[in-house]
C-alpha cells in the first residue's frame, strides 16, 4: 500500500505537467470511486477548470483548482496514477478507473485493481479543512512535528507503539513500511505501550521517522507489489529496507537475524537484540516477599 513517500513521489512528478494546464474532462468509469457522489457531478464540478496546485497530505493526493475546488484522491491498496499522452491512452487498459484529460494533450490514469481507492471533490477551504480535520494527525514532514507535539500525542496512551504509528488521526501518512523502519532506526520494540516511551525515546523515535520518511522520498518510494511511479516505474527503496521484508536475514546494526512477528494486525519484522521486547507489568503482588518467583 502507498504510503507518505510514495504518494509524495507521483505528487512530485505529476505537479509540474498538470500545475497551470486546464482539466477539459474527467471522466470516472468505475462509479464506486466516487461513491456515494454520482461520477457526473464530480465532472461537473472540475470541467474546465485551471489546476492551481497539485499536493499531498498523509497519504492522500490533491488537485487543487480555482475557486478553491479540490479533488481529494487516495491511491488505498493497489491504486496508481499514471501521466501518458493522448496517444498513449488506449481503450481497454486494465483497471483502469478514472481519466483526468488536460488541455496539452496528456492524460492522467487512475488505474486500480482492488478498486478501493477513492476520488472526491470538496468545494471551499473550510471543507478541505473539515475533511482532514477529521482524519489526519500531524504531518511528519512538518516543522510542527517535534519531539514535544509527538510527547504530547502519546500521554497517557496504552496503544503498542507500532498501533499508534499506523493511526492516520495521530500521525499522517506513516503505514506497515515506514512504521517497521523508524522503529528500527529508533531501538524500540513495535508491541512497546507508547504512553510509557521515554523523553529520550520519543525524540529517537521523531527523529526515526522523518529519517524513514525521507529515505523512502529519497528512495522513489518502495514497490512491493503495484505501486508505480507516474511514468510506470518502479521505486527502489524495497533494494534498501532495513528490517521490512528481511526476515532471517542479518540485522544491518548488530548481525541478528531478523524476525517477523505480529503487531497491530499487520507483518511487522524486528531485530530481537536492537529492539527488546517489552517486560509484562507486573501485578501488584510482586512486591511481596512472598509471591513465588515469576519466569520473565
Ligand atoms: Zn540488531
Amino acid at each position: 500500500m502507498p504510503e507518505l513517500p510514495e504518494v509524495e513521489t507521483v505528487c512530485r512528478q505529476l505537479a509540474p505537467h498538470m500545475q497551470g494546464r486546464v482539466l477539459r474532462e474527467l471522466e470516472v468509469l468505475d462509479p464506486r470511486w466516487c461513491q456515494p457522489a454520482p461520477p457526473g457531478e464530480l465532472a461537473d464540478a472540475v470541467r474546465g477548470r485551471r489546476i492551481e496546485r497539485v499536493a499531498r497530505r498523509g497519504k492522500y493526493l490533491l488537485v487543487e483548482f480555482a475557486d478553491d475546488v479540490t479533488l481529494v484522491m487516495h491511491l488505498r491498496m493497489t491504486g496508481t496514477l499514471l501521466l501518458v499522452a493522448e496517444r498513449e491512452d488506449r481503450s481497454g487498459r486494465p483497471h483502469l478507473r478514472a481519466r483526468l484529460e488536460l488541455d496539452d494533450g496528456h492524460r492522467v490514469l487512475f488505474c486500480d485493481q482492488r478498486r478501493f481507492g477513492t476520488g472526491e471533490v470538496l468545494l471551499g477551504t473550510a471543507a478541505v479543512e473539515d475533511y482532514f480535520g477529521s482524519r489526519l494527525g500531524i504531518e511528519p514532514l512538518s516543522p510542527d512535528f517535534t519531539a514535544e507535539a509527538l510527547r504530547a500525542l502519546t500521554r497517557d496512551r496504552r496503544a503498542p507503539v507500532k498501533a499508534f504509528l499506523l493511526t492516520q488521526e495521530r500521525v499522517a501518512g506513516v503505514g506497515n513500511i515506514y512504521a517497521d523502519e523508524a522503529l528500527f532506526r529508533a531501538r524500540i520494540h513495535p508491541l512497546r505501550p507508547v504512553g510509557t516511551l521515554r523523553r529520550g525515546q520519543i525524540a529517537a523515535l521523531r527523529d526515526a521517522v522523518v529519517e524513514s520518511l525521507e529515505a523512502g522520498i529519497d528512495a522513489r518510494g518502495a514497490t512491493i507489489e503495484d505501486f508505480r511511479h507516474a511514468d510506470g516505474a518502479r521505486g527502489s527503496l524495497q533494494d534498501r529496507f532495513l528490517v521490512h521484508r528481511r526476515e532471517g536475514e542479518p540485522c544491518p546494526r548488530c548481525g541478528s537475524p531478523i524476525r517477523k512477528l505480529r503487531a497491530a494486525g499487520r507483518g511487522t519484522y524486528v531485530c530481537p537484540r536492537c529492539q527488546p521486547r517489552p517486560r509484562a507489568p507486573r501485578p501488584p503482588t510482586a512486591r511481596s516477599v512472598s509471591a513465588p518467583p515469576r519466569k520473565m
